[in-house]
């Protein structure tokens, strides 16, 4: 990979006017405004159905994609992806009752997580969700609740692959996880659920994600249709529905370099060339972050200007009770910045090196650490763009009781 810096990733969604953060070409000061407070995070539309326009343009025709609502859960952006997508991806009831009440057909949405209780089972049964089973005790819980409701509940396998994906932000897969059942158990699995009224569609199989490299990306492809086309010798039919997992990545940090989609999809292309036993399967890819992450930016306010001891702190009323992946704790092994502008004057030219920190009370509240910005005053906007996942819904907003961020979607 190239180390060619990048400090501003996601910058080139959003243009500049009048010194002014343009969101879907409205000025950020106004969208400040109708919100009626900072903080909050903003979504454009555009930007996603684009990406998903792009995902539809270099990837084999035949390759349906889901939406994995757990990258962001705010209902209106669930409702506008729904028709834009194949299908969509849940890992709880209350993402399940999201879905449900989207256009997308029960028969879409797929049910995955190591954890599912007998009440989302029932649930998911009733609905007619395909649940992706983890553990052999999940699927002779879903066979004892599929006889007493008397249906029969549409079900893959979720394998924990025997390989590791070179890349990935976020290993799934390989080695021991709680995740999805060891490939080497599977073909006992699918014994056992032969005996049961289960309709075992296919397999998912869920490697990792946040990847940057086709290559990689390709070779794990390479991999899942190995592992898969081993593993469906033990079932009696072909199988009707293979979850690829995903992983695509966008970049965040300087240094990254954005994803090459098209050889993501000319690899596809050939991988499905090779595998005509699946010719007449459902192949499907579960994407989340790439989808949506680069759409959204998130935004506070400066409260404070301080000195310490040479240097300066931009205090704000924004953090990491609302944004926890911006502070560097959620799952990263090094905190970087994100790439973060001053929303209200971008293009200034008097310039200051400050540490933006939000207003708890811990020194893991940073949002952007020793960074070149133009100098801010109180009342100006902080920006974090690349916000567009694994924001809100993934961080701790009681902690510490401070006002809730809201959310707009233009
Ligand atoms: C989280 C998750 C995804 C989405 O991952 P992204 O990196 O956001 O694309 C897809 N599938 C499963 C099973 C997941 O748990």
């Amino acid at each position: 990979m190239r180390s060619e810096p990048r400090p501003h990733a996601g910058m080139e969604h959003f243009p500049v006017r009048d010194n002014v953060l343009q969101v879907a070409g409205q000025p950020l000061t106004a969208i400040a405004q109708q919100v009626g407070q900072t903080p909050f995070y903003v979504y454009d539309r555009q930007l996603i159905s684009d990406r998903i326009g792009q995902l539809r343009a270099a990837l084999p025709p035949r390759i349906q994609l889901h939406y994995a609502i757990k990258a962001n859960p705010m209902a209106g952006l669930v409702q506008f992806i729904s028709p834009l997508v194949d299908g969509l991806d849940i890992a709880s009831l209350g993402e399940m009752r999201l879905a449900l009440q989207t256009p997308t057909r029960a028969g879409n949405i797929s049910f995955a997580g190591p954890g599912k209780s007998n009440e989302e089972l029932e649930a998911a049964v009733a609905a007619g969700v395909v649940i992706n089973i983890e553990s052999d005790g999940e699927m002779q819980r879903l066979a004892a609740i599929s006889d007493r409701l008397d249906r029969r509940a549409q079900i893959t396998i979720r394998v924990n692959p025997d390989f590791e994906v070179k890349g990935s932000g976020m290993k799934m897969g390989g080695g021991p996880r709680p995740f999805g059942v060891d490939s080497e158990k599977v073909p006992a699995l699918i014994a056992a659920i032969s005996n049961t009224n289960l309709d075992l569609l296919g397999f998912h199989i869920y490697w990792g994600s946040q990847n940057l490299c086709a290559e990689h990306i390709v070779e794990a492809q390479e991999m899942t249709f190995a592992l898969a086309s081993q593993l469906s010798r033990h079932c009696s039919h072909p199988i009707r529905l293979l979850n690829i997992g995903g992983g695509l990545g966008i970049p965040y940090f300087p240094g990254e370099q954005r994803l090459n989609l098209q050889q993501v999809g000319d690899g596809m292309a050939q991988i499905l060339d090779r595998y005509p036993e699946f010719a007449a399967t459902n192949i499907v890819m579960e994407l989340g972050r790439y989808m949506v992450g680069e759409a959204g930016l998130y935004v506070c306010e400066v409260l404070e200007r301080k000195e310490s001891r040479g240097e300066t702190f931009l205090v704000t009323n924004g953090g990491l009770h609302h944004h926890l992946a911006v502070s560097g704790n959620f799952g990263q092994i090094i905190r970087k910045n994100y790439p973060v502008c001053i929303g209200n004057r971008v293009k200034d030219s008097t310039t200051e090196r400050a540490i933006i920190v939000g207003p708890l009370c811990t020194p893991l509240d940073i949002l952007a650490d020793k960074i070149e910005l133009p100098r801010a005053r109180p009342g100006d906007l902080v920006v974090v763009y690349q916000s567009g996942a694994y924001g809100l819904s993934a961080s701790p907003q009681e902690f510490l009781s401070h006002p809730r961020a809201k959310e707009i979607l233009l």
